[in-house]
């Protein structure tokens, strides 16, 4: 059975695009269909994934979501590049913004990408949906679309009031939108191993959040390598097989 995961936080640069790459790159070594959605107009995870100009791209998300919008088929597998590392992905670009504000006059308008990740789910084991660093409509379609959401959060300082408020989107979504949706938790991302002060901060995290929200024990080590991977268009276990420690 399929698994849709919204990777969301809507602070920028907490490392959801890094997250969403490496994770699904993961799942495809472990043998899973996995498909990658970039629901964000920066365009971050089709440069990840090896694309220069993203905004040059004349298939994205953008035009499969006005297909849904105006009831157009869409062709299977339209849309969907394959990666040579195994995994299929759909890239964004700066025009997902327009269609943001577009959607304000679409009738449904926070089921769209819902309706076309459900018309795919048989062929994956994964979708994973790398969102926009905003609350906005398009984050709202990939909560609406999603089973649950990891949350990853930069423990380099208190973003208490960021995630009070993610955490009460999500619960809004449940309530009134899609009653599947659960949080599968929190994932610490960028941490340094020489500062007291991360340990710190996740301790506050655990104590706020710990018996509302699940927080992996396992974290992700600030590491340069983690960086250059998006720059390269290569994952982590191409750029630096033997970890990033
Ligand atoms: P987001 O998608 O939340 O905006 P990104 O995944 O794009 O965040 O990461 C933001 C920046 O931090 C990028 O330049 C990325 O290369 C870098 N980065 C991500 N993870 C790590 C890490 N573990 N260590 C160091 N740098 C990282
Ligand atoms: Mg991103």
């Amino acid at each position: 059975m399929c698994r849709v995961i919204a990777i969301a936080n809507q602070k920028g640069g907490v490392g959801k695009t890094t997250t969403s790459v490496n994770l699904g790159i993961g799942l495809a070594r472990a043998g899973k269909k996995v498909l990658l959605v970039e629901a964000d107009a920066q365009g971050s995870m089709a440069v990840s994934l090896g694309i220069r100009e993203p905004d040059e791209l004349d298939a994205t998300l953008v035009n499969i979501m006005e297909k849904v919008i105006n009831d157009e088929d869409i062709e299977p597998g339209e849309g969907i590049i394959h990666h040579e590392e195994g995994v299929g992905f759909i890239p964004a670009n700066i025009e997902l913004a327009g269609l943001e504000t577009a959607l304000v006059n679409v009738m449904s308008r926070e089921m769209v990408l819902r309706q076309f990740i459900n018309n795919i789910r048989v062929d994956y084991d994964f979708i994973l949906i790398d969102c926009m660093p905003s609350l906005g409509m398009i984050t709202i379609n990939a909560l609406v679309a999603a089973d649950s959401v990891l949350i990853p959060v930069e423990a380099a300082y208190l973003p208490v009031k960021g995630l009070q408020q993610l955490i009460k989107t999500i619960g809004r979504v449940h309530r009134k939108l899609n009653p599947m949706l659960s949080i599968m938790g929190i994932l610490f991302t960028k941490v340094g191993r020489r500062t007291n002060f991360a340990r710190d901060i996740a301790e506050q995290i655990r104590e706020a959040y710990g018996n509302q929200v699940h927080i992996f024990d396992n974290c992700i080590p600030l590491s340069v390598r983690a960086a250059e991977t998006s720059a390269e268009g290569k994952s982590i276990y191409l750029r630096a097989p033997k970890g990033i420690n």
